[in-house]
């Protein structure tokens, strides 16, 4: 028996870890699935891998870093998580391949049972799961998906050493990972065919690789701590605008995108596919100062809705409007089960009450974080938890006070567990989703990710990011029961 058990070693898992080990609390283990550790970025190595938010601000708050370049690359994220491993030594609560199948609260022993695939099951007094947010891809049912001879992945399962020279190539999707590998392989292919659901708003990217002397200064605390405040405040205003002027977002979003547009798209046809019907920031805004270059070269064919899929057959894909197109490779850039599905494995709590029974409608959880007959289980990048306009680590980081807070409450009160009340979390959902009413997510008029099957924006948290840590911050003992 543990005292904590974590789900997942992304950067979810590792501030958590870190959290306790400053606490001395070492007696926990961190299961991870996979047969490395470090979730999204050790996972998705597709060609043009890169994060959308300031390195410095996208990066655990427990250390400086000395990043290569504003807005790093996969390898280096990659590279990073492990240098966090290695640093505080989280080799040593790391268990692999080690896939979380079911966990069950246990009433009288007071403690979760954590049931894994092929493998002993373990239990532990508290149960973190941060299985990740945007961790499971999805690809739809195309019509005929399992006839193709070729082959076919999704961006979030690239093999290595895939050479995709002198190929014939589409992609289907054009959220964020699709408008990171059009430019990324665009100049290897022989064609390729981009097909495109819905258009993105594209802002510029303002990237810029570190020269040493500054990569120096980030090491220090004294520099890297006040940048990514300076970094921080800048994004935090954007709220502003998403949540409270929508209007404004034509001037400081949208006229810039379709600036960049027409700088780089003259083809009048192309460009009206490429333009977006729903307000800036409804969907993920995507930064890139070389997809439209990309997309504007001899050997690529844009298939916007008019043209998608019709079905998918054993040499290619015939569109829906009856051409037929040969092809050897298919890459599904079609994302990931962000909403409904939102836990990998099904949780049983108090009287046999299941979350996806408590999920029915919508998922949705006291702080987005823990759940009235689930004890001692909390959720990272849990419902209403995603931040549009910043780091998801700052979201992480908050969440972490609260849990953490919510232990020591379980020790100082010298009881076995904690939950939230069924009225403080009601009461708190009702809040995120009164919030939500006039933010862009909600009015933006697009279909995103973002909302569940119920049409409730569920993975985005309605308001700054500093209102979130303020609430997480501010333990209330009295919205809990202990036993
Ligand atoms: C391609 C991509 C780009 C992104 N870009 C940005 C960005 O620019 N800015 C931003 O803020 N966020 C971005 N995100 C969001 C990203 O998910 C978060 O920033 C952050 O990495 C989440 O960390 P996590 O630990 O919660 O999840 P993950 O990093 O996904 O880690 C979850 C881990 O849990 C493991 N796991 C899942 N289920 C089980 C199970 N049943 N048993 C055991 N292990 C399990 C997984 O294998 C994985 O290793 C991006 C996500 C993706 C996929």
């Amino acid at each position: 028996m543990h005292q904590i058990i974590i789900i997942g070693t992304g950067f979810g898992a590792q501030a958590i870890a870190l959290a306790l080990i400053k606490q001395n609390i070492t007696d926990f283990v961190m299961l991870e699935r996979r047969s490395f550790a470090g979730g999204t970025w050790k996972q998705n190595r597709y060609p043009g891998a890169a994060v959308d938010v300031q390195s410095p601000l996208y990066s655990l708050s427990a250390t400086p870093y000395p990043w290569t370049r504003m807005f790093a690359k996969q390898a280096e994220l990659a590279k990073y998580t492990d240098d966090m491993f290695d640093r505080f030594n989280l080799w040593a609560y790391i268990k692999l391949n080690h896939n979380v199948i079911r966990s069950v609260w246990d009433e009288e022993a007071q403690s979760w049972q954590v049931d894994i695939a092929d493998q002993p099951s373990l239990k532990a007094q508290f149960l973190i799961n941060a299985t990740g947010p945007l961790s499971t891809p999805v690809i739809p049912n195309f019509i005929g998906k399992e006839r193709f001879r070729g082959t076919h992945f999704h961006t979030n399962d690239w093999p290595a050493d895939f050479s995709l020279h002198n190929k014939k190539v589409a992609i289907i999707g054009s959220g964020a990972s699709a408008t990171q590998v059009i430019p990324a392989i665009v100049d290897q292919v022989k064609h390729l065919h981009v097909f495109q659901r819905t258009p993105h708003w594209v802002i510029s990217r303002p990237d810029m690789k570190f020269p040493k002397w500054v990569q120096r200064l980030l090491n220090k605390k004294w520099f890297y701590f006040p940048l990514r405040a300076a970094i921080y405040w800048a994004l935090e205003t954007r709220v502003i605008a998403f949540k409270y002027f929508p209007g404004i977002l034509r001037f400081v979003g949208e006229w810039p995108a379709q600036r960049l547009l027409k700088k780089q798209v003259s083809d009048p046809k192309l460009r009206a596919a490429l333009t977006p019907d729903y307000t800036i920031g409804c969907k993920r805004i995507i930064m890139s100062d070389t997809l439209y270059p990309a997309l504007t070269k001899a050997n690529v064919s844009f298939h916007d809705k008019t043209d998608g899929i019709g079905e998918i057959t054993a040499n290619g894909v015939t569109t829906s409007q009856g051409e037929s197109i040969d092809l050897d490779v298919i890459v599904y850039a079609t994302g990931f089960d962000a909403t409904d599905g939102l836990i990998s494995y099904p949780v049983t709590g108090i009287d046999q009450q299941t979350l996806s029974d408590f999920w029915h409608d919508y998922p949705r959880a006291y702080l987005g974080t823990s759940v009235p007959f689930c004890p001692n289980f909390f959720i990272m990048t849990g419902p209403n938890t995603g931040i549009g306009h910043t780091s998801a680590i700052v979201v992480i980081e908050s969440q972490v006070e609260y849990i953490m807070q919510a232990i020591k409450a379980v020790r100082d009160q010298k009881c076995q567990s904690i939950a939230p009340t069924v009225e403080a979390e009601a009461s708190y959902t009702n809040f995120v989703h009164s919030e939500m009413e006039n933010t862009v997510w909600h009015k933006g008029g697009c279909n995103s990710w973002y909302k569940s099957a119920s049409g409730k924006v569920i993975a985005m948290f309605p308001g700054f990011s500093f209102t979130f840590r303020k609430l997480c911050k501010k333990f209330k003992l009295g919205d809990h029961t202990l036993v």
